[in-house]
């Protein structure tokens, strides 16, 4: 069968996998399967599962049961990896591998275009716990970032592009730079969905909010941890079990039902996302489009080299003589564009970057920022749309 790597495979191999095979006797999907307890035929039974902790064994409900081995399965194969933990939430997907790999005393790097409640998590919990961050400017260079690590320094947190700013980072690079020195590499990969995978490019642990893109209907929220080595493997499972993460099975089924149709909705999105880009890029009020595979925009020679598609979420920087306050007007007349957080659902959304942001280290947007997603309506619609709301950025 096709694998997730051969591009023109893809959507065959997003049919099939996860699944019992075409000549399987039985339903097309793996029935949803709910459940704690589960029986064994006698004590000696029950002893043997629970040595199947790190395997796909039905062992308690809180570790599993076959719909979220089949998600598991479908999620590490799109990833480029073995094994997959899913967990309750994209953002518990962030925190499990960081309370994975560190300890009191010990140090993180983090990009400072990190996703807004990673560097939350980061600043509150994590330093409670003893344990430091630096923050770096996401497009640092290899040798600079060797400059960043000390003795006490565990992981290398990479997020490409950056939430709301959209920097591309040199991850082959960073990467092989942070393993050289005995670094665990970990990555958040929402943008990357099916474009990139990491675990080919050097990064140990990939991270996915299936709420985005895999769930693709804005209906729920979930998370994914995937791995290639099994000392990873082990360390992740691990941490997600003592931890008492788990994932209810339901949003599972509907993850797995989202992810048949990923190819065709993400194809299509992306597609639109360009077009609707290329007509901010031509506005006057606009001053930079923050796409990284627009051609001109900043990174993308970096997507054009590491990615071979990408998605349809991007920001918009207006022009410095336009106020947060008419960009916000403008915002708040779209009729297609819902205002919220999220994305990778069926639907357009508009969202202000400016004032939600924090930055530590790299200069902030320079002007009023915004970010959208673009769902599957027409463009056509969407770009009326957007010219009726530009209007307001002109009088003042
Ligand atoms: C939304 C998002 C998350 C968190 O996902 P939730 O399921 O909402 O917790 C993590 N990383 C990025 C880049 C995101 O956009």
């Amino acid at each position: 069968m096709a694998d997730a790597s051969d591009r023109l495979g893809r959507d065959t191999h997003l049919t099939h996998v996860g699944r019992a095979g075409v000549r399987a006797e039985g339903f097309v999907n793996p029935p949803l399967v709910r459940g704690s307890t589960v029986l064994h035929a006698d004590c000696a039974a029950r002893t043997e599962a629970g040595r199947k902790r790190f395997d796909q064994a039905l062992v308690y409900g809180l570790l599993g049961t076959p719909t979220h081995f089949a998600l598991e399965n479908a999620i590490a194969s799109i990833e480029g990896g073995t094994r997959c933990q899913i967990v309750s939430s994209g953002l518990a997907a962030i925190t499990v591998p960081l309370l994975a790999y560190l300890g009191a005393g010990e140090h993180c790097l983090m990009p400072d275009s990190v996703y807004g409640p990673s560097r939350h998590f980061c600043d509150t919990l994590l330093r409670r716990l003893g344990v430091e961050t630096t923050y770096y400017v996401p497009t640092i260079g290899a040798d600079a970032l060797a400059g960043l690590i000390h003795p006490e320094t565990r992981v290398l947190f990479l997020e490409s592009p950056g939430s709301h700013s959209f920097e591309m980072q040199d991850v082959p690079a960073l990467a092989a730079a942070a393993r050289a020195r005995g670094l665990a590499v970990l990555m958040d990969n929402t943008w990357g969905i099916q474009s990139f995978q990491p675990l080919r490019h050097g990064v140990d642990v990939s991270i996915q909010a299936l709420t985005k893109y895999i769930g693709g209907h804005s209906d729920l929220v979930l998370g994914a941890i995937t791995t290639a080595a099994p000392e990873h493997w082990e360390r992740i499972r691990a941490a997600a079990t003592t931890l008492g993460q788990y994932a209810s099975p339901d949003d599972c089924w509907l993850a797995l039902r989202g992810l048949r149709t990923l190819g065709v909705r993400l194809r299509q999105q992306a597609e639109s996302g360009l077009i609707v880009a290329r007509w901010f890029a031509s506005r006057q009020e606009v001053q930079a489009v923050l796409h990284p595979a627009l051609p001109g925009a900043p990174g993308h020679e970096i997507w054009r080299r590491d990615y071979d598609g990408a998605c349809s979420l991007f920001g918009v920087v207006f022009q410095p003589d336009i106020s947060t306050e008419q960009m916000v007007a403008m915002l708040d007349s779209l009729a297609l564009f819902g205002i919220g957080a999220s994305w990778g659902g069926f639907e357009s959304l508009a969202l202000p970057t400016t004032g939600t942001i924090r930055r530590s280290v790299s200069p902030p947007l320079p002007g009023p920022a915004a970010r959208f997603h673009i769902g599957l309506e027409a463009p056509a619609d969407l770009i009326a749309d957007l010219e009726q709301a530009f209007s307001r950025l002109r009088s003042r």
